[in-house]
C-alpha cells in the first residue's frame, strides 16, 4: 500500500505574488528532511491548493517521517493520510477504517472541499460520515473538543483523509529570507538564536571565535557540534573557525582591562561583518538578550554594533535565560550547551568589565592597536568547516 502526507502551510500562503517561491522552497526543504531518513524510498510531492501531498510507493515508518517533518520551518501541521476516490461511499468506507483502530468517546469530522463541484457541500459531508460513525460504534459528535477529529480534503478527482493531525513548527521555509552569519559560541544562547532565525527562513553560517592554543580543543568541537544539531532544520551548514588569541593578545596588553569584553566583541563584529560581505550575507545574528550580562546593557550594545552597518538581530532580546534553556532543550542543542567550554572572553576576564561603555573612551583606547592589520589577519587565518 502506498503512503501519504499532507502538510499544510499558513503564513507563506498570504505572501502574494511570492507564493510560488515559498512554497517550491517548502517543497525542496520537505524533500530533503524526508530523504535523510528514507534515503532510498522514492517520492512523490505536489503543490495542490493549499497543501502538499507527499506519496511514498510504499507504507513506512511514520514515527521516522512524522520526526522528519515536524522540524521543516513552514509547516503548520500535517498528517499521515489515506488518498481516496473523491466519492462520498469512499469517504464513509475508509472514516469507518480509520476510527476502527481509535479508542475514543467523542469524535468530528472536519471535511474541506478544495473541489467546488462535488456535489455535497462540506456540512453534507460531515453528517454522512458523522452519522455513520454514531451508527457504527455509538460515540457522541463533539465539535468544541473531541478525543478525534478525522479531517477530509476532497480535491478534484481524489480525496485525503486522515486522524491525527499533528502540530508542525510553523515559520517560513529555510532559505526565503536570504543568509545570515551566526556568532555562534559554546553557551546555551547563540545556537537557539540561531534555531529562530531559521524559523524565519534565514540560512545560517556560523562563526566562532577561538583562543586556541590557550582554549581546548575541545570547544572547537562542541561548537561543531552545535552546529550538527542545527544542521537537522537547515540540511547543511558551513562554520568559520576563526583563531582569535594573536588580536587577543593585543587587546590585552594595550588597552585598559575594563574594556577588554567590549573590544573583544567590536573586533569579532568587524571580522563577522567583513566575512559576511565577502559572502553575500547580509545580516549578522547573535544570541544576545538585553541586561543578560554586562556586555548586554544598552550602552555596550550600542558601542559594539557601532563597529558595522550590516543589520544585527538578536532573536532571543526578549528572552530571560530560563526560557532560552527550555528552547535549548527542545531544539536539542541543551546538553552540548551545558558541557564545560573555555570561552574566549572568560579568558583574562577583567575584574570590572565596564557596564555601560562611552564609544568615545572605547575608541580612543583602540588607538593603540592596528584595527585594520589585526582584521584583516584575522579573516585570512578562517577555517572552513562543513557540517551535513
Ligand atoms: P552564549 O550562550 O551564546 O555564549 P552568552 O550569554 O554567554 O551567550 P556572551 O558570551 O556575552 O553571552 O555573548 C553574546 C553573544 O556574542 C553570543 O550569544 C554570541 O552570539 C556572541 N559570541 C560570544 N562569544 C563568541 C565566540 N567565541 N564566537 C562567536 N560568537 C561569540
Ligand atoms: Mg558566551
Amino acid at each position: 500500500m502506498s503512503q501519504a502526507y499532507i502538510c499544510h502551510y499558513s503564513e507563506i500562503g498570504l505572501k502574494g505574488k511570492n507564493r510560488h517561491f515559498f512554497e517550491k522552497q517548502l517543497i525542496q526543504n520537505i524533500r530533503k528532511a524526508l530523504k535523510r531518513v528514507f534515503p532510498d524510498e522514492r517520492m512523490q510531492i505536489l503543490n495542490l491548493s493549499k497543501r502538499i501531498v507527499i506519496t511514498f510507493e510504499r507504507e513506512l515508518d511514520d514515527t521516522l517521517a512524522s520526526s522528519a517533518l515536524k522540524d521543516v520551518f513552514g509547516i503548520v501541521n500535517f498528517g499521515a493520510a489515506r488518498i481516496i476516490p473523491s466519492k462520498i461511499e469512499e469517504m464513509e468506507h475508509t472514516c469507518l477504517d480509520l476510527f476502527k483502530n481509535k479508542q475514543f468517546e467523542t469524535f468530528a469530522i472536519r471535511a474541506k472541499r478544495a473541489d467546488k463541484n462535488f456535489p455535497l457541500i462540506s456540512t453534507e459531508i460531515n453528517s454522512r460520515l458523522g452519522s455513520k460513525v454514531v451508527e457504527r460504534f455509538s460515540k457522541k459528535v463533539n465539535l468544541s473538543n473531541p478525543d478525534v477529529t478525522c479531517h477530509v480534503e476532497v480535491d478534484n478527482e481524489q480525496t485525503y483523509i486522515f486522524i491525527d493531525k499533528k502540530k508542525g513548527v510553523g515559520g517560513l521555509p529555510v532559505e526565503v529570507s536570504g543568509k545570515v552569519l551566526v556568532l555562534l559560541s559554546g553557551g546555551f544562547d547563540s545556537p537557539v538564536a540561531a534555531y529562530y532565525a531559521m524559523k524565519r527562513g534565514a540560512y545560517c553560517e556560523f562563526i566562532h571565535f577561538h583562543s586556541y592554543p590557550y582554549t581546548q580543543k575541545a570547544s572547537q568541537d562542541k561548537v561543531k557540534d552545535l552546529a550538527g544539531v542545527l544542521n537537522k532544520y537547515q540540511f547543511k551548514s558551513r562554520l568559520y573557525m576563526a583563531p582569535f588569541a594573536e588580536t587577543q593578545k593585543d587587546v590585552v596588553f594595550k588597552c585598559p582591562d575594563k574594556y577588554r569584553i567590549i573590544m573583544y566583541r567590536r573586533f569579532m563584529m568587524r571580522i563577522a561583518e567583513r566575512l559576511a560581505l565577502q559572502k553575500g550575507i547580509k545580516a549578522i545574528v547573535t544570541g544576545e538578550s538585553l541586561g543578560q550580562v554586562a556586555s548586554q546593557t544598552l550602552e555596550n550594545i550600542g558601542v559594539v554594533e557601532e563597529t558595522v552597518t550590516l543589520p544585527v538581530l538578536r532573536p532571543l532580546i526578549g528572552m530571560d535565560k530560563s526560557e532560552i534553556i527550555d528552547m535549548a532543550r527542545v531544539i536539542g542543542t541543551h546538553d552540548i550547551s551545558k558541557l564545560p567550554h573555555d570561552d574566549v572572553c572568560t579568558r583574562f576576564m577583567p575584574r570590572h568589565p565596564v557596564i555601560r561603555a562611552e564609544l568615545t573612551k572605547v575608541k580612543e583606547a583602540e588607538k593603540e592597536l592596528d584595527i585594520e592589520a589585526l582584521v584583516e589577519r584575522d579573516l585570512q587565518e578562517i577555517e572552513v568547516v562543513d557540517v551535513g
